[in-house]
């Protein structure tokens, strides 16, 4: 059998221990001589599941009673849709901070229900940073304010939360939910598709603030579509089998340690990857420092054929997935909490070997 070292941006390396289990639990679940793909999401076995997650997610995040829970489908572009749906009217306003291109692909979901300000736009400037503070024009009376914490494209990642004078954020936190600590009390609303950081592809997790949820007083909207019917009860036929791999993943981050653990290995790692770049100008960072992401390292090298060359080297020495998107090219290391620092030291010594040969 080979593993190799995993760099996709998504659907994303899952931890090995994770995909043990995965093996060892498929044919026959706890006894019940069937799966749990095969059995139905009323019964003892899969609401346990559905539980089990939903009071790790609690714990990890230290949610108490103000969050509802949610495993739903449509991946995060579909929140870009429900989001307002169930959040704006059409004389309403709300900000949504462009860094990058799912934030636009929000805005332009966001538009079809109500008013957009968009406070800042990285557009111009390549997405290659972060707004600082001061350059967010936020409108009055803001029904909620987006942002996208960390941009899978672009390699940046916002430092923290912006501040909006009270009014609710909203969090397309896709890839890098659980990756570091947040500030909870700022957030209405978090979305994220599972497959970075939280599992397999096919389930987006939403937490949405109790009081938030309250104030979603649009009517008309698709019994499926709204918020409120997940709420409080599983409605329809969820993502089975991805709900339990998020709730071995979720089982696997406690038991590392939690949040404040893979903060600091995502850290570590991070630091490795950014310290190989910037040695000298072999490398090149795309992001500007101060908004470089601890969750996707991207990088160029001097010509687009020294970066195929880079590569298929890299893919030789069992390093894969290291292709940058195909909007932007160069390189993408994509680090997410199941890339291990043994991958991330791996890669580190191939870039040096690389550099040594080509440089
Ligand atoms: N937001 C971000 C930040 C993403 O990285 C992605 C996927 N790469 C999406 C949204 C879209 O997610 P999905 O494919 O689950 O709709």
């Amino acid at each position: 059998m080979k593993r190799v070292h995993n760099f996709s941006a998504g659907p994303a390396a899952l931890p090995t221990e994770v995909l043990k289990t995965v093996q060892e639990e498929l044919l026959d679940y706890h006894g019940d001589g069937v799966s749990i793909m095969e059995q139905s999401h009323r019964g003892k076995s899969y609401t346990q599941v559905d539980r089990e997650a939903k009071e790790r997610l609690s714990r990890l995040l230290g949610l108490g009673n103000d969050f509802k829970i949610m495993f739903l489908q449509g991946g995060a572009s579909s929140q870009f849709m429900q989001v307002p749906y169930n959040f704006l009217k059409e004389d309403q306003t709300a900000d949504y901070i462009n860094t990058g291109i799912w934030s636009k692909k929000a805005i332009k979901e966001a538009g079809l229900f109500g008013k957009v300000n968009v406070p800042y736009s990285g557009e111009s400037e390549h997405f290659s940073r972060i707004p600082s503070q001061d350059e967010l024009n936020f409108s009055d009376n803001g029904r909620y304010v987006h942002f996208t914490s960390n941009n899978t494209i672009y390699g940046t990642q916002f430092p923290k939360e912006p501040e909006t004078n009270g009014v609710p954020l909203v969090c397309d936190a896709s890839s890098d939910f659980l990756s570091r600590k947040i500030d909870l009390d700022r957030y209405g609303l978090i979305y994220a598709g599972a497959q970075k950081n939280l599992g397999p592809s096919g389930v987006t997790l939403v937490l949405v603030r109790n009081s938030f949820l309250e104030t979603a007083d649009k009517s008309e909207i698709p019994t499926i579509l709204n918020y409120k019917t997940h709420a409080d009860r599983i409605f329809n036929t969820p993502p089975t089998f991805a709900v339990y791999m998020v709730n071995l993943v979720l089982k696997w981050v406690e038991e590392k340690g939690g949040i404040s653990y893979f903060e600091q290995l995502n850290a570590k790692k991070s630091d490795l990857l950014y310290s190989a770049i910037d040695t000298d100008d072999f490398y090149s960072g795309t992001a500007q420092k101060g908004s470089r992401s601890k969750m996707n390292v991207t990088f160029r090298l001097r010509s687009e054929q020294m970066e195929e060359h880079f590569l298929n080297e890299a893919e030789k020495h069992n390093l894969v997935a290291l292709k940058g998107h195909r909007t932007v090219g160069g390189i993408r290391a994509s680090i997410y909490n199941a890339c291990t620092l043994e991958s991330v030291e791996a890669l580190v010594d191939f870039m040096n070997y690389f550099k040594s040969k080509n440089g």
